[in-house]
């Protein structure tokens, strides 16, 4: 390809819009561009790159016996009222009505139109196990997205999903996958980890992420020397025991005035946060609860939903505190409070600690539990964090960090075969629920993620792998015919051996083209430049910028190694 005509409009500012680096270049590399929030078109060099890692995710589901179809994104509204997503999907469901008025959404996710898929064709128990799987573009109106295309409203995903006769196999076929995943991601060249994760409230029996280690990452990453390593949405605490033996004090009512956060207490106060318990209000599907943590601690709104089962949690409103407590927000506490206390196990291990009075500008000292007030139910309902005993282990302490998600397998069981009736006849003519897992990768987010970790100050540094075009050639001066001709004849021969090859054939100085080959991260660049008369060139590898002068032909060759070992 041609870089005189070729659709890169590159830019040298780092557009005011763009938060972190891989959305910085694929703006600034003409990737992508936005349309509305959330929503990107692709140029060609960004689809270029998107159709590379379509293909690694395609060869490694191929060759683990997926089977691929495409699904349209359009779906009418009775498949998800089968299985009560209409309505649980809320407004993150992007909905529209044909010229009939019927209903129908952008696909979010195709668990129902594949399980109805599979109802309508498979018969008999001699034709499972079987995974099926796309590669096609999802829709989801995010409350938040960000990051270009980590989160976005329209975005490429590869869905998978596995139908087994039993549970054995369902971990088979999840094996199968996670297999596939692996393969995939390191083919990539993504540095990543696998962590467990939710399977939300009523969701399946086992479920792990494939996380892309970043500090944008979105979601938090808990793990230990054991091995241990689990979304901290699902991570079980340990609770710590400060003071459970020490003797009830007489409770007191303190006079706390401007005092509502737990900085602003330690300070009034002069005590530690951990001899406070917090009282967070939530409103549960229109249901107001009270969750208490310790002071220093924070809710973990996952583990709250799922021990609710509710669909749409909130932080109560302003509104909805003082309706519950008949205090403004700040001096929430378990003390005579009428509605459920879901209390996290660490604060039933404390003694005499402070808490909201449900009186504003009040709170009581040396409360107890069991003494002062009942709760509903004592549980998990915390964050795991740094320096916290592991769970699994219960030796070392935890560590954290960040991560992007790029994948998620999950077994997802009979959810949604139960609920459109899908069947097959077993050997004794008996019709069976199969059991299904479900595999998701965020086709489009991969190459946001891969930018994330492979990229230097000066542009993308693409792994060889994924890289839109392989070698870009640049004749240094193009007004110089010897050179012009050297680099015409490198392009062709590299053409012809199957390289991905540009030429930047544009009359622009040297300078605007070296920097534009560094900011599009081609892997190897081929300066032909003053040494053409006696057909010598510069072979620069964008990765460490490592140059070597050499002939025309051993820059062919050592630019088709070089691209054949690595791709
Ligand atoms: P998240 O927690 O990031 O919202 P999710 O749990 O909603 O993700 P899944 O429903 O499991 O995601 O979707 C499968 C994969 O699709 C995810 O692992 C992620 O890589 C990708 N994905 C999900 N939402 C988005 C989005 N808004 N933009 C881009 N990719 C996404
Ligand atoms: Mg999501």
């Amino acid at each position: 390809m041609r870089l005189s005509k070729y659709l890169l409009p590159t830019l040298r500012e780092v557009p005011s819009e763009a938060e972190i680096p891989s959305h910085q270049l694929m703006l600034r590399a003409g990737l992508i561009r936005k349309l509305a929030s959330g929503i990107y078109s692709y140029l060609p060099l960004g689809l270029k790159a998107l159709k590379k890692i379509e293909n690694i995710v395609r060869d490694s589901m191929d060759s683990h016996d997926a089977q691929e179809l495409l699904m349209s994104a359009v779906l009418p509204k009775e498949y998800f009222e089968d299985s009560g997503r209409w309505t649980v999907f809320g407004p993150e469901m992007f909905r529209l009505k044909d010229r009939a008025d019927r209903d129908f959404c952008l696909g979010p996710t195709h668990e129902e139109i594949f399980t109805d898929t599979v109802k309508n064709t498979v018969k008999s128990y001699k034709q499972l196990p079987m995974t099926l799987y796309q590669i096609q573009t999802k829709y989801r109106d995010e409350r938040r997205p960000r990051f270009g295309v980590i989160r976005s409203r329209e975005f490429i995903m590869k869905d998978a999903y596995s139908f087994d006769t039993d549970e054995k196999g369902l971990d088979v076929s999840y094996q199968n996958m996670y297999d596939a995943y692996k393969e995939a991601f390191d083919k990539m060249g993504l540095e990543y980890l696998i962590v467990d994760a939710d399977s939300g409230a009523m969701g399946g029996s086992g479920s792990q992420e494939f996380m892309v280690k970043s500090d944008v990452g979105e979601d938090t990453i808990a793990f230990c020397s054991c091995g241990f390593c689990s979304n901290i949405e699902k991570a079980a605490c340990v609770a710590e025991d400060l003071n459970s033996k020490d003797d009830e004090k007489e409770m007191e009512k303190i006079y706390t005035p401007n005092s509502r956060t737990i900085e602003e207490l330690v300070e009034f106060l002069g005590t530690d946060a951990k001899s406070f318990a917090k009282t967070l209000l939530y409103n549960a599907d229109g249901k107001i609860v009270a969750v208490m943590v310790r002071g220093d601690r924070e809710v973990n709104e996952t583990k709250l939903a799922n021990y609710l089962g509710a669909i749409d949690l909130e932080m109560a409103s302003p509104e909805e505190v003082f309706e519950a407590t008949n205090a403004q927000v700040g001096f929430a506490g378990p003390v005579g409070i009428k509605v459920d206390v879901l209390v996290d196990s660490e604060v039933s291990l404390m003694k005499n600690f402070v808490v909201g009075a449900n009186e504003t500008m009040y709170h009581y000292r040396n409360v107890n539990m069991g003494r002062d007030f009942s709760p509903t139910f004592v549980g998990d309902f915390r964050n795991i964090e740094v320096g916290d005993v592991c769970p699994k282990c219960k030796n070392d302490k935890i560590q954290t960090c960040q991560g992007i998600e790029v994948g998620h397998i999950f077994k997802l069981g009979t959810k949604y075969t139960d609920a459109l009736k899908c069947t097959y006849l077993d050997e004794n003519g008996k019709e069976q629920t199969p059991i299904m897992g479900c595999y998701g990768i965020g086709v489009s987010r991969c190459m946001a993620a891969i930018i994330e970790q492979s990229s230097d100050e000066n542009g993308i540094v693409w792994p060889v792998s994924v890289a839109p075009y392989h070698v870009i050639v640049v004749p240094v001066n193009t007004k110089n015919e010897e050179q012009v001709e050297l680099a015409e004849k490198i392009y062709d021969e590299l053409k012809k051996k199957g390289i991905d090859v540009l030429i930047d054939d544009r009359n622009e100085r040297a300078g605007v083209k070296f920097k534009d080959a560094d900011l599009i991260g081609i892997p190897v660049r081929i300066n032909v430049g003053k040494g053409a008369s006696e057909n010598k060139v510069e072979f620069i590898k964008r990765k460490g910028y490592e140059m070597t002068e050499m002939s025309s032909q051993e820059a062919i060759d050592a630019a088709i190694s070089y691209i054949n070992e690595n791709r």
